[in-house]
């Protein structure tokens, strides 16, 4: 590594300028410029020299030299053509780097990164200081994936960080939450100012880890399914968990009183909130309402 580091002021502005570019607003460019924040990912991920990472949006490097130091091999994936010769320049040194300009909502991991492919036990971390605008969709894409990485260590707003970690009972929690918590362990490592970036954003970050589950929490039929319907329970949130049934399946008397009876019969108060629910008692109501699901699509 330079002297410096390309996660400070100083050498940021210098690439920028030598390389005549600028942040593209559009595509969630915010460049960061503090190399503690970054130590303090790779070490959230356990990141060492038996890891191979995949990284997402590398942009300048700031992020990626810090990885080639310590892991095996990372890959980075980056949209941005404009990058690929920084990137392929200013970490020249690096034999262990392997810059690939491919959109991450659409490239197959399995068929570009050889350790997915055979994969033979390696550890596999995927680390980023995510595209604002599309942080849920690449978690959820990642997530749903059969990509056996070990955690993802993941800046992102610090609101939404918030709700992927939140837990029953607190007003951050909700689909999302659900969506995520059924594949992985949530941990907010650290919470990071909007000035360690450039440009700074109009909020704060925050750094979420997620450790993938062995098995998920709740094993549903139809994993697109249960998040739909985890979804429209959540619609009216003041209101209590039986109105928000009410607005999912219809107010037919027979529906009215197969739920009274599903619900007794799962011990869930239908005046109890929808944020009051745990993951698994979604999934019992999940399973037990599968029929007057099927009946309300017949209908509609
Ligand atoms: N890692 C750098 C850092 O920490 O300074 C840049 C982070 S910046 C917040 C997000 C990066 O993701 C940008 O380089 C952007 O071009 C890239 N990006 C945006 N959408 C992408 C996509 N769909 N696939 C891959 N990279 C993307």
């Amino acid at each position: 590594m330079r002297d410096k580091p390309i996660a400070t002021p100083s050498r940021t502005r210098e690439i920028l300028r030598k390389y005549g570019l600028d942040a593209k607003k559009s595509l969630g460019q915010n460049f960061l410029m503090d190399v503690s924040v970054l130590n303090q990912m790779l070490d959230a991920g356990g990141i060492d020299d038996q890891t191979v990472v995949i990284e997402i949006g590398p942009g300048i490097g700031a992020l990626t030299e810090q990885l080639v130091e310590v892991a095996k091999k990372v890959y980075a994936f980056e949209i941005d053509q404009r990058f690929i010769p920084v990137l392929e320049e200013e970490l020249s040194d690096y034999s262990n780097l392997e810059v690939i300009h491919q959109d991450i909502l659409t490239v197959e991991l399995q068929e570009v990164i050889p350790e997915i492919k055979h994969h033979s036990g390696e550890r596999i971390v995927v680390v980023a200081n995510l595209p604002y605008y599309i942080t849920t969709p690449i978690i959820m894409r990642l997530i749903a994936s059969s990509i056996p990485f070990d955690c993802m260590v993941l800046m992102m707003q610090k609101e939404v960080a918030e709700r992927m970690a939140a837990g029953p009972n607190t007003k951050a929690y909700g689909s999302l939450s659900i969506a995520v918590m059924n594949h992985c362990q949530q941990d907010i490592a650290l919470i990071v100012p909007r000035t360690v970036f450039n440009p700074a954003p109009n909020v704060d970050s925050a750094v979420l880890c997620l450790t993938r589950r062995s098995e998920p929490l709740v094993k549903v039929d139809n994993e697109e399914a249960f998040q739909t319907f985890v979804k429209a329970t959540f619609q009216h949130r003041r209101k209590t968990l039986w109105n928000n049934l009410m607005s999912v399946f219809g107010k037919d008397k027979t529906v009215k009183s197969k739920l009274s009876a599903i619900l007794e019969q799962l011990g869930i108060d239908p005046k109890r909130r929808p944020e009051s629910l745990t993951i698994s008692e979604f999934g019992h109501l999940y399973e037990a309402t599968s029929s007057l699901r099927d009946c309300s699509e017949k209908t509609n």
